[in-house]
């Protein structure tokens, strides 16, 4: 496949229209005064499902022929991929299947099902849920949806860009919590190709990085996986990584790597002054804001990208622990 355009993040807008929600971006009084430019939070956390991966998701399968349709959708996302497969396969009358390994907590394997996917839980890690979906999908003939790396994820996630140069076309600059990078790639592919002045910053955690190793290696490396609060953005982007590294390489401008302290202070900003419930990941943008990380120059967009977190672990960070 050539690379992604414009034009396909138009297409996916297309097909996803009436499936995903287009989400407010506000103004943020606290941190506009706080940079002395004026700063707005497009709020995907407001996303149905709860983020933006509702976009790509959507996005995959609504591209699929009638006859992948039928043969369903399989992937083993734990986290925010995984719900959002789930909503968008039962949206679309696709039936969808998550692996999932023993070690998922019971009340993550219940949401999936609520959402309306059949779970299969098998083996003792992450890996093993992968393979298990891989194979299936070979067996099954059933399409894996992967998280990331694929080019209408990407252009689904990509829809979101467009919706905020729409919004703001004066926008200068955008912050983009950065992972495996379908996120990055495609909001900053989206805003770079109606306004190339912008500068894009991409906002990830110290402990765990990928992308970051990757882009200084020049090719996908493995970190070791440690916990964060920004759990969201932890995993790697693929030995095999085909798009997202080379177009974080081509659209970034900036890196930010966070250290958990500064996650949780950014957690605790959007609840205090923005009244926002947010996970780690949702909140690094609004973190790196606060760490002093960005130049003031024109108009910011910081992108809350979601808000499923543990109510408890929630309310620690809330009251001043950053664990
Ligand atoms: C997946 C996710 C990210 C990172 O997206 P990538 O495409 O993997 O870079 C950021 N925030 C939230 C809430 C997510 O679920």
């Amino acid at each position: 496949m050539s690379a992604l355009s414009l034009h396909d993040l138009y297409l996916a807008r297309q097909r996803i229209h009436g499936l995903v929600r287009s989400t407010p971006l506000e103004l943020s009084p606290s941190l506009s005064r706080h940079l002395g430019t004026p700063v707005y939070l497009k709020l995907e956390a407001l996303q149905t499902t709860g983020s933006f991966k509702l976009r790509g998701a959507s996005n995959a399968i609504a591209a699929l022929s009638a006859e992948q349709r039928a043969c369903g959708v399989v992937t083993a996302s734990t986290g925010n991929h995984g719900r959002a497969v789930a909503h968008a396969a039962a949206q679309l009358g696709v039936k969808a299947t998550v692996f999932l390994s023993q070690l998922v907590p019971a009340n993550k394997v219940q949401a999936i099902r609520d959402l309306g996917a059949e779970v299969c839980i098998v083996g003792h890690s992450q890996d093993d849920a992968q393979q298990a979906a891989q194979q299936h999908a070979e067996q099954q003939g059933a399409t894996l949806i992967p998280p990331f790396d694929h080019p209408q994820v990407i252009a689904g996630q990509g829809t979101l860009g467009l919706e905020i140069i729409e919004q703001l076309p004066e926008v200068e600059q955008v912050l983009i919590p950065l992972s495996g990078g379908g996120l990055f790639a495609g909001v900053a592919l989206a805003m770079k190709s109606i306004k190339p002045a912008i500068t894009t910053h991409g906002i990830s955690m110290q402990r765990g990085a990928a992308m970051y190793a990757s882009l200084q290696a020049g090719k996908p490396v493995e970190v070791e996986e440690l916990p964060t609060l920004a759990d969201s953005l932890g995993g790697g982007i693929g030995l095999g990584n085909q798009h997202t590294l080379s177009m974080t390489q081509r659209l970034l401008d900036q890196l930010h790597l966070l250290p958990e302290a500064s996650i949780a202070n950014g957690m605790r900003h959007a609840y205090q002054h923005e009244r926002l419930v947010l996970e780690g990941a949702g909140a690094v943008g609004i973190a790196a804001l606060l760490d002093g990380l960005v130049t003031a120059r024109g108009p910011v967009v910081v992108v809350v990208s979601g808000r499923n977190v543990d109510s408890a672990q929630h309310q620690r960070v809330i009251n001043g622990g950053d664990a």
